[in-house]
């Protein structure tokens, strides 16, 4: 193992725990599986575990396989498939296999089988209703069903009939024989087959029986070798369940299962049940609009892989519930793009600047990133007519705070010169048209005897400036929890989550590639769209924390 191995989480103490006790001889043994379900796109909250289960594969020098639990034929689809295993390589990480539940169809039966055989399941034809009603709850124990007693010739023989699509759906059902009384409710007979006569994305109509998930994941995961079964904390009350089917299903080296608290995260919606609403309704463009906290949505909207892999660091991996602000998020990207993106100017609110004593056009050459050289140059063009963004000019403030341009006052413009606004034009509703100014001559990249330039704002020359529209994106939602409030999560769409600005952007951002990510000086990051034609550009997230404001 690397000696740079990062032991910051229980789940791996617990492994190098295994791993010095012999359990496991060496780090290579360790092997993790990522399993989605290919019901939908992944969100943030599947990085979490993407991270983790991929993270300690590559960590040890195991193996993490990708598994697709494609048990329910009703709601998978393909291209659920194809963009599961888009994100994962997006975030960096290869999976060792890539499995399907659907795979196992035929060892899944043949374990059923055996459970039948050796007297621990059996079919039942109560109906639904019926074996919740027999369930019994919390405070009192379950009935047997009148079907229990079944002999293992008659299970057989009904099992095999069920596979052999002489049954309805819902007419029969495969159970465990475990204990009505138990006070675990999972271990109440719960059921393992079902009957779905429906096609299925990867065995057609091969199969008219469908495993029950706890049953097919933990054979899953057996079959498959994993040591380590990392799961998020709804499932911890399933362990036992999770436990007696590798038992009784002849597994020699039994996988162990590990719960951890799944990724609530504030202003955004983990649950691909609800994000599916909001595409099938139209609420947003697609998976991939760039306000979903999807995995597609955040690398669409210009979120570099690194930041999510900071995130999911800092957040950490515990089994205590959690609600992280979107704030930490949105920090974790300005961490990561501060150091890698590099600086453009792009007026997002453009008005004129005139410069009365400047004629020429100059071709200025300035620094890609201001602490890191390696980054390069680009040039930047500088001349009489310029674009300054409307809040960076004032007729006149008292706001000692104002830092920008004051009518008869200096200001920077960006890598270039000061220069003095000495004038301007306005339509006859007194909105401000034009600024007229002056360069101070002799302060290109320094600064002029007695003139005082207090703030630096940015600019792109008139000319040269190339059109883009600029798709500013807040919140989508209005509360931190839309799913915990009263109605539905459409009550909370918050309608300013996207403003669109018809920019004037320098002309280096002409080949920008899409989704890298670029600072935008004084206004944020901004990556250009990968589905839009022309200069489209989506804010990443903004310089500061303005949220709230
Ligand atoms: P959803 O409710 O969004 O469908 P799920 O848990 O049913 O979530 P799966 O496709 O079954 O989705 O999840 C694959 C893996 O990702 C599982 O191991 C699951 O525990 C994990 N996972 C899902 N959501 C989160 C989350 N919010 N935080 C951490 N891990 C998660
Ligand atoms: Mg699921």
């Amino acid at each position: 193992m690397s000696e740079e191995v990062i032991r910051t989480n229980f789940i791996r103490q617990i492994i190098d725990n295994d791993l010095s006790t012999g359990k496991y001889k060496s780090p290579s043994d360790v092997h993790t599986r990522f399993p989605p379900e290919p019901n939908g796109y992944l969100h943030i909250g599947h990085a979490k575990s993407i991270c983790l289960n991929f993270g300690i594969a590559r960590d040890y020098q195991g193996k993490c396989n990708l598994r697709f639990d494609d048990t329910n034929p009703c709601k998978e689809e393909q291209e659920f498939v194809s963009a599961i295993k888009a994100d994962v390589e997006w975030l960096g990480f290869e999976w060792n296999e890539e499995c399907y539940a659907s795979d196992y169809f035929q060892r899944f039966y043949e374990c059923a089988v055996l459970l039948i055989k050796k007297g621990l399941a059996y079919v039942d034809d109560s109906t639904a209703e019926e074996i919740r009603a027999m369930r019994g709850s919390l405070t009192e124990a379950g009935q047997n069903s009148p079907y229990r007693a079944r002999s293992i010739e008659e299970n057989l023989a009904l099992f095999e009939r069920m596979k052999n699509g002489e049954f309805g759906d819902g007419e029969k059902i495969l159970r465990a024989k475990i204990d009505m009384a138990s006070p675990n409710m999972n271990l109440r007979d719960p059921a393992l087959y079902r009957i779905r006569h429906v096609e299925h994305h990867q065995t057609g109509n091969e199969w008219c029986i469908y495993p029950m998930y706890d049953f097919a994941h933990a054979l899953g995961d057996a079959f498959e070798g994993i040591t380590h079964s990392i799961c998020t904390l709804e499932f911890e009350d399933h362990r036992p369940l999770y436990d007696w089917c590798v038992e009784h299903c002849g597994i020699e080296q039994k996988p162990h299962q590990y719960e951890f608290s799944r990724l609530s995260l504030q202003y955004a919606i983990t649950s691909k049940r609800k994000l599916t609403q909001l595409v099938t309704s139209g609420t947003v463009t697609g998976w991939d609009d760039p306000r979903m906290p999807t995995i597609s949505g955040l690398r669409r909207r210009g979120c570099p892989p690194e930041a999510l892999h900071l995130f999911c660091e800092r957040i950490g991996v515990t089994k205590s519930e959690n609600s992280i602000e979107m704030e930490q998020f949105d920090q974790c990207m300005r961490d990561v793009l501060d150091d890698k993106a590099s600086r453009r100017m792009a007026v997002l609110d453009p008005i004129l600047v005139t410069l009365t004593n400047f004629d020429e056009r100059v071709e200025l050459e300035l620094p890609n990133h201001p602490k890191n050289e390696d980054a390069g140059k680009r040039i930047v063009p500088f001349a009489k007519a310029l674009y300054i963004d409307r809040n960076d000019f004032v007729l006149s403030t008292e706001d000692k705070k104002f830092k920008r341009l004051i009518l008869g006052n200096y200001v920077r413009l960006r890598g270039a010169y000061i220069i003095k606004a000495t004038d301007y034009k306005a339509d006859n509703d007194g909105n401000i048209t034009e600024v007229i100014a002056e360069i101070v001559p002799d302060t290109l990249g320094k600064n002029a005897e007695g003139i005082k330039a207090k703030g630096v704002i940015h600019w792109v020359a008139a000319k040269d400036a190339v059109d883009a529209q600029v798709n500013c994106y807040e919140r989508l939602f209005t509360v931190p929890h839309p799913d915990r409030e009263e109605g539905e999560i459409f009550d909370y769409i918050n309608p300013d989550s996207l403003t669109i600005k018809q920019a004037k952007v320098e002309p280096a951002l002409l080949d920008a590639p899409a989704e890298v990510a670029y600072q935008f000086e004084r206004e944020g990051y901004f990556a250009r769209d990968r589905k839009e034609d022309g200069l489209v550009f989506n804010r990443v997230v903004t310089l500061k924390d303005s949220f709230g404001k």
